[in-house]
């Protein structure tokens, strides 16, 4: 197995982010990301810059966007040019024409200090069809978990990782929901990045810039093979793994989760994270994190079924059902901080 760190859902120059496609590539590369995935509001203008820059194969998408329900649209040859409002039909046109998609930000609380506290959440309950969700939007959640500006403030110059608590516990019950009813929904963190540019004086700075978010949130890729080093056989394995689950989202500023693994063997078959394995007595499950200060969570439909602090959790399944793993990365002093999130392996 071999993981790959890519950053999902960047704005560029073609929509409201300070950077061009180019200079992202070039950040994303220095922060040692395999790929990227622009995606601007209403327009796919980049696409012509897809390809491998900087050593990062970066792909264009877009962000569809309402007035509420925002949609990352993925794997598309065209822009998806309609007008539609129920987040339903947008769903099913990406279908239609090839491509997939992940809900945005579905629980997005605005803050009272930007832009008067606007936000862009999901209303549209239940939707189906849609590929997966953003269980942790990087931007979005600075955005919405604090309503104390002074302690925002205290964060954002001396403890940002403290900012980052986790995703919310409604939307992880909400995916939860979903997969123990049976349908495949996969999770994905995001960064929502623009580099905003806030005027000083006469300076304009970027409040996270492109480098700086490449390294916080993070989706890793699962492959049974390496990456290719051609543009459109690495297309492939990035979108495949994305469409398929076969990912991980990890909270890399408290410790890169590229050395983390989650899957099933019943002896005779390995299953990764995002597929499906008949249920029988014998199957194994096992959990690592990259490092061996954590706490280890198994969760099955929702529920958690084991828990260990260290690095390695082994578990026989004795129930079908959805199974994935949350990773609590534990500093010396201090408390467990949400770290990791995988995609569940389905056992039915
Ligand atoms: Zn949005
Ligand atoms: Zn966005």
């Amino acid at each position: 197995m071999y993981n790959y760190p890519g950053n999902i859902h960047i704005h560029s120059t073609y929509s409201d982010g300070s950077g061009h496609i180019e200079d992202i590539a070039e950040a994303a590369s220095a922060a040692g990301l395999n790929y990227i995935i622009i995606s601007d509001h209403e327009t796919m203008a980049g696409l012509p810059e897809e390809g491998i820059r900087h050593g990062v194969i970066t792909l264009v998408g877009m962000e569809i966007n309402r007035r509420h329900s925002h949609y990352l649209a993925l794997d598309l040859d065209q822009p998806v040019e309609s007008d539609e409002e129920d987040p339903q039909r947008v769903i099913d046109r990406v279908n239609q024409m090839g491509g997939f998609g992940f809900i945005a930000h579905p629980f997005e609380k605005g803050s009272p200090y930007i832009e008067k506290g606007k936000a862009y959440p999901w209303y549209n309950w239940p939707v189906f069809r849609f590929s997966g969700l953003e269980l942790w939007n990087y931007t979005s959640h600075w955005r919405g978990r604090d309503p104390s500006a002074l302690k925002t403030l205290y964060r954002f110059f001396f403890n940002r990782k403290a900012a980052m608590d986790g995703p919310s516990r409604e939307l992880i019950e909400l995916w939860d929901c979903y997969t123990a009813a049976g349908h495949r929904v996969t999770a994905i963190g995001s960064s929502d990045a623009h580099a905003t540019l806030y005027k000083i004086g006469f300076i304009k700075v970027p409040v996270f810039t492109y480098r700086y978010i490449f390294s916080t949130l993070n989706t890793y890729i699962t492959l049974p093979e390496k990456i290719s080093g051609d543009f459109s056989t690495a297309k492939k394995q990035v979108t495949g793994a994305l469409r398929n689950g076969n990912c991980y989202l990890s909270f890399d500023s408290l410790y890169p989760g590229r050395d983390f693994y989650f899957y099933a063997e019943n002896g005779k078959l390995v299953t990764f994270m995002g597929e499906y394995l008949e249920y029988e007595k014998g199957i194994n499950l096992h959990l690592k994190a990259p490092a061996n200060h954590a706490l280890l969570r198994l969760i099955v439909n929702g529920r958690v079924e084991r828990e260990v602090e260290g690095q390695e959790l082994l578990h026989s399944a004795v129930v079908p059902g959805a199974y994935r793993s949350e990773v609590y990365y534990k500093p010396r002093f201090g408390r467990a901080r949400p770290w990791i999130y995988s995609n569940p392996i389905y056992l039915g």
